[in-house]
């Protein structure tokens, strides 16, 4: 099996049918280059920026966000990169700004929320950001987005940071996509009038589901509410993939369900056109996708949304491709 797969390490990613989804990776830091590029990837759908602000005892500067940034983005030599802007707060802390405990910190004051407020960092990492875009394909996501308010408070931001660049003789791109994750459930319902103001889309389940169901996503006590497959989850992706695509714009899911052998083939289904996953999933997706027809996910998709319990979809897809290995 390892040798089949790595003869697929140079492959696009297609469907028995021929449709092409493609299979990106999540990082954390450039050191993770090196797994990304040995397994394929398509590009980076996620590049989780707030390892650059941890472990450490003061904010990155600018200089140095630019150089990991544009070493991401030259190594992956034109292949898309979508860069988050720090999603820090929830269960990742930085001490060193001293931010107040919270009763519930999933629900308080994190990533976008701190940087729409502490302004000064948001802009060092967005002007970052603006200056590595002319190095490759990047493309900047904003974590945690609950209103178009902040989308489009963030997107000034950026602006008004690229207007200065320019101003400063600083060249940027002026390709770059600007999206949005869609981890609150508010996100995903009013997703289409969010899909008239960016360029994309991309799922984040880990939170998604545990806003939706209610359920702590580091609690063991309740891991039990803790459901991918629930209707109501499913519900939520192809909203926002129906959406996405009535404007044009494209919708990915950079959630650890992304590269769940389950998940996959309803995911599929539903229309995502992007998968983003650990690096070490990449090979055994290409290879399970090789073998599924689009013609047949989207029914089986459409099966899945009516059952009343996350059982019943898991059974379904498991009836149609086997038991998950
Ligand atoms: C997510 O919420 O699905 C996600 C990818 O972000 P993180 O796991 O970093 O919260
Ligand atoms: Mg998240």
């Amino acid at each position: 099996q390892k040798a089949e797969w790595a003869k697929l390490a140079t492959k696009k990613t297609m469907t028995q049918d021929h449709h092409h989804i493609e299979l990106a990776a999540n990082i954390g830091t450039p050191k993770d280059l090196e797994g990304v590029l040995q397994n394929g990837a398509e590009g980076i759908g996620l590049y989780r920026t707030e390892f650059l602000y941890m472990d450490r005892s003061e904010l990155p500067s600018e200089e140095e966000q630019f150089a990991a940034y544009k070493e991401v983005v030259e190594r992956m030599e034109g292949k898309p990169v979508v860069i988050r802007t720090l999603d820090i707060g929830g269960d990742k802390e930085l001490s060193y700004l001293n931010l107040p405990e919270e009763l519930n910190p999933f629900l308080g004051f994190r990533a976008i929320r701190l940087c729409l407020e502490r302004e000064d960092i948001f802009r060092t990492q967005l002007r970052a950001l603006l200056r590595a875009s002319v190095f490759g394909n990047l493309k900047v996501m904003f974590p945690m987005i609950a209103t178009l308010e902040e989308l489009r408070a963030a997107k000034h931001l950026l602006e008004d940071e690229k207007a200065r660049l320019t101003s400063e003789g600083i060249d940027t791109s002026d390709e770059m996509e600007v999206g949005i994750m869609v981890e609150i459930p508010s996100t995903a319902v009013a997703a289409e009038q969010f899909a008239q103001e960016v360029d994309f889309f991309s799922i984040g389940t880990n939170d998604l589901i545990q806003y939706t169901l209610a359920a702590d996503r580091m609690n063991e006590r309740v891991a039990y509410l803790y459901q991918p497959y629930h209707p109501a989850v499913l519900r939520l992706v192809q909203m926002v993939a129906e959406a996405a695509h009535k404007h044009g714009k494209w919708v990915g899911m950079c959630g650890e369900m992304a590269g769940d052998e389950t998940a996959i083939p309803l995911l599929l289904g539903l229309g995502l056109d992007e998968l983003s996953m650990s690096a070490t999933s990449i090979l055994p997706a290409r290879s399970q996708l090789a073998s599924i027809k689009r013609s047949e996910a989207v029914p089986l998709a459409l099966e899945a949304l009516r059952k009343g319990i996350a059982e019943e979809v898991k059974q379904l897809v498991q009836a149609k491709y086997g038991q998950a290995t």
